[in-house]
């Protein structure tokens, strides 16, 4: 993808963010941090990716432990977390979760480079949802970067 076309394509291509229904009155489900952790990783939310968000745990160490993370923040809907792991140049002006959307798993399929020794990488991942009464799911192969020193997400295609 040119970079002109990943301009073009901000807003619109995370599936995550894109629906634009206005927010109500429903709450975040409830996570705390002895909850497991909504990443699917066997390790309560504190331990895991709630270090990330509150940033007690640094930064996300590689673009794995990123997806799971910004994956996490949108169960739990911390858009601060959403936007600050979001490269610039990508980056929407707000993040609107979709209070009918219940996020309901993460399943990492695959991984390229993203590691200590890498500046960009990519994870291949399903997203399963309950929207409405119905279950879905979001393939996507999404792309990270390094930003100062930190990974953050760049772009993403929805596989099938
Ligand atoms: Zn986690």
């Amino acid at each position: 993808m040119t970079g002109a076309s990943a301009i073009l394509r901000v807003g619109e291509n995370d599936a995550m963010s894109r629906r634009k229904t206005r927010p109500r009155t429903s709450p975040a489900p409830a996570v705390t941090a002895a909850s497991p952790c909504p990443c699917g990783l066997d390790a309560a939310y504190g331990a895991c990716c709630g270090r990330f968000h509150s940033g007690t745990g640094g930064a996300a160490p590689t673009a794995e432990l990123l997806m799971r993370s910004r994956y996490s923040a949108f169960v739990v809907r911390d858009e601060a977390y959403l936007l600050r792991t979001w490269a610039p140049g990508t980056r929407p002006g707000e993040v609107e979760f979709d209070p009918g959307t219940r996020w309901a798993g993460l399943e990492i399929e695959g991984t390229t480079e993203g590691t200590a020794f890498h500046s960009h990488g990519t994870v291949t991942f399903t997203a399963r949802y309950v929207h409405g009464g119905e279950a879905g799911s979001l393939h996507e192969r999404s792309r990270f970067a390094r930003h100062e020193g930190a990974w953050v997400y760049v772009d993403g295609d929805f596989l099938d």
